[in-house]
This record gives structure tokens, C-alpha cells and sequence, in this order.
């Protein structure tokens, strides 16, 4: 009876959770939930199969198992599938909240770097953030890869963006530059919420170029670029600079260097905001950390980091006000000059 628990619990992680995701990304990237949300109506799975040129089996056995999970609905037992509230706000590609680029990365990307974890955690070290790569040389090969990174970063800020810049009332900055900012996410967010505000994007050039091209609107005249590299060229003049999911790709040494430079580019009470998962002082959590954390062991130098390691980032590179407001899922670190 003592472990009647945990086998059943590790059962359901081992048959349920991996393939539940897995089953979710590839209904996703078969284009199923975009398909049942655009034609509105229920259909028969030959016609779905035949819409999206899969195997009749394999799309029935597919459609059954999302009806399973309780991403579709079925009528008339078996034979007509439809889409759920769930899979047409947060799976369809084409709804505004959608997480299908952050899916995609997951599959594609995540899921295969998951199977090098054991390496990574060994002496063997990671397989990038050695000294001659770094995670960005690796997966900014192509315009298409760059563009579906940042279309996966940008899928967190549809959800918790407005949370994460409201956090701090940031209306008496109103020239801001993102650091790292490619996508332009959270510079939506950010000019949406305060109508003074303009939003530099500070990236790499060929980030830029792709973002120019693919992440903005003649309309949105606030949101402009800048090339460069963060640790080596001029930092743009602004009154808050924001760093948002940078510093944990980074060890301590590179975070204090960035930082101490944007302490210098700082106007006497203009500041940095760090957008981070916060670790709890005690690192009893979040669970949401901890996940983080071990892909950024996986993928990057960097790592979450609790309050205290924050604090002591930003005073050596010369802050002293420092405060930090918890939100939904990312949290808000404000430095002051
Ligand atoms: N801030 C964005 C967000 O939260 O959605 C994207 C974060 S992403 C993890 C890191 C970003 O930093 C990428 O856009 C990458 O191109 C940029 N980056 C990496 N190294 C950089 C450097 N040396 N100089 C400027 N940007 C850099």
C-alpha cells in the first residue's frame, strides 16, 4: 500500500504527461486546431485528414487522443470533431493569445536539448555556453530560426506582458530601450500600457534585420531599432533600460559587466528592469524556476536566481535602490541610479 502512490504517480508522468505533450505539438504543427477554429463547424476526421494531407488512421487515432485530453470535442460518438474554447484561444497559430511558436520551440528545439540534461548536470558540462559558443550563435543560424525564437519568446508576453510592465508605474520613462528585445513583445506591451512612452529595440544586427522586417508595423512608429552588441558597443541614450530574460542566459561576471554598463549609460534616477522567474529566497520554489533554471543549465551559462543574488548583482555594478515586485509568472526587479 506504501507504494501504490508513487507507482501510480510515476505511471501517470511516464505514460501521460510526455506523451500528452507531444501529442498536443503535433496536432499543433499538423495545423489541426487552426483548421477546426477557421472552418467553425465540426467535421468528419477523413475530411480533417484529407484537408491536411495525413494518414486517415493516424489522423482518427490523433483526433481521438486530443478528445482525450480535452484539447477537441467529438459529437455523434466518433464521427465529427470539433474545436474547445481551450484549443481556439491557446493552440490555433492564429489567435491572439496563441502559444503555438512557443509549442514549436518546445518540439523541435527543447525536446531534442532535453536528451543531453544527463550531460549536462555530469562533468561532461553543455553542450553550448562553452567558451567559443554561445546558445545564440547555435540557434541564430537562419532568419527562419531567429524568427521563430522570437515568435516563442513573444507567446509568454501575449499572456503575462501587461502583468509584468504594469508592475512598477514606468510612465516617468519615457524613453526606453530593450535590451535583447527582438521579438518586440513586451515593447507592445510596454507602449500600450504607457502613451508617452517610445521603445528602442537594442539587438544583435541580423536580429534587427529579421524583427524590422517581420515583428512590426509602419503604425507602430514608438517601437524603433538599434544595432549593436550589448557588451561591446555604445548603449543607447534612455531613461530605463529593461532586460528582460537576459541576465539568466549569463554567469555573474557577464550580468555585473552588462550592468555596470547600463549603470554608466543611466541618467542619475533613470534605472534598469529585470524581468525575470524569481527563485524564493530559500529556493523552496517556484517549481516554474527550478524547470527554467535547469534549461538554462542545458542551454546557456546563466541560471534563475534568487532576490539576495539580484541585489548583490546590481550593487556591484553600482545600484543602490533595488526593489522587486512578484507577479503572475515573470517577475519585475527595479534598479535605480
Ligand atoms: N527580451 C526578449 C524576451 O524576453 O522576449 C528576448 C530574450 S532572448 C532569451 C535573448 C535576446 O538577447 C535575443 O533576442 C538575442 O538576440 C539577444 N542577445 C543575445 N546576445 C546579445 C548581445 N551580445 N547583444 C545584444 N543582444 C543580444
Amino acid at each position: 500500500a506504501d507504494h501504490k502512490q508513487p507507482v501510480s504517480f510515476i505511471q501517470v508522468i511516464c505514460n501521460y504527461y510526455i506523451p500528452f505533450l507531444k501529442v498536443m505539438f503535433t496536432a499543433a504543427e499538423l495545423g489541426v486546431f487552426d483548421l477546426l477554429l477557421e472552418s467553425g463547424k465540426l467535421m468528419p476526421s477523413t475530411t480533417i485528414a484529407e484537408r491536411l494531407g495525413t494518414s486517415f488512421t493516424g489522423m482518427e487515432r490523433l483526433l481521438d487522443t486530443c478528445v482525450g485530453l480535452k484539447l477537441l470535442r467529438v459529437e455523434r460518438t466518433g464521427t465529427l470533431y470539433g474545436s474547445t474554447e481551450f484549443s481556439n484561444l491557446y493552440l490555433a497559430e492564429s489567435s491572439p493569445k496563441s502559444q503555438y511558436h512557443h509549442m514549436m520551440f518546445f518540439s523541435e528545439i527543447t525536446f531534442l536539448n532535453l536528451n543531453y540534461l544527463t550531460d549536462a548536470v555530469s562533468p561532461v558540462g553543455k553542450i553550448y555556453g562553452d567558451s567559443s559558443s554561445n546558445l545564440f550563435d547555435v540557434i541564430f543560424r537562419s532568419e527562419g530560426e531567429m524568427k521563430r525564437f522570437s515568435h516563442s519568446m513573444n507567446s509568454n508576453w501575449h499572456l503575462c506582458g501587461r502583468d509584468v510592465m504594469a508592475a512598477f508605474n514606468l510612465s516617468h520613462f519615457p524613453l526606453i530601450c530593450d535590451l535583447g528585445g527582438s521579438g518586440c513583445g513586451l515593447a507592445k506591451e510596454c507602449i500600450a500600457l504607457y502613451p508617452n512612452s517610445t521603445v528602442t529595440i537594442f539587438d544583435l544586427p541580423n536580429v534587427v534585420e529579421m524583427a524590422k522586417k517581420h515583428f512590426v508595423s509602419p503604425e507602430e512608429h514608438r517601437i524603433t531599432f538599434h544595432e549593436g552588441d550589448f557588451f561591446k558597443d555604445p548603449i543607447p541614450e534612455a531613461d530605463l533600460y529593461i532586460l528582460a530574460r537576459i541576465l539568466h542566459d549569463w554567469d555573474d561576471e557577464k550580468c555585473v559587466q552588462l550592468l555596470t554598463r547600463l549603470h554608466k549609460a543611466c541618467k542619475p534616477g533613470g534605472g534598469v528592469l529585470v524581468v525575470e522567474v524569481v527563485l524564493n529566497e530559500d529556493r523552496s520554489g517556484p517549481l516554474e524556476a527550478h524547470l527554467q533554471s535547469m534549461l538554462m543549465l542545458l542551454l546557456t551559462e546563466g541560471k534563475e536566481r534568487t532576490p539576495s543574488e539580484y541585489n548583490a548583482l546590481f550593487s556591484a555594478a553600482g545600484f543602490k535602490e533595488v526593489q522587486l515586485k512578484k507577479c503572475q509568472l515573470y517577475d519585475a526587479i527595479l534598479g535605480r541610479k
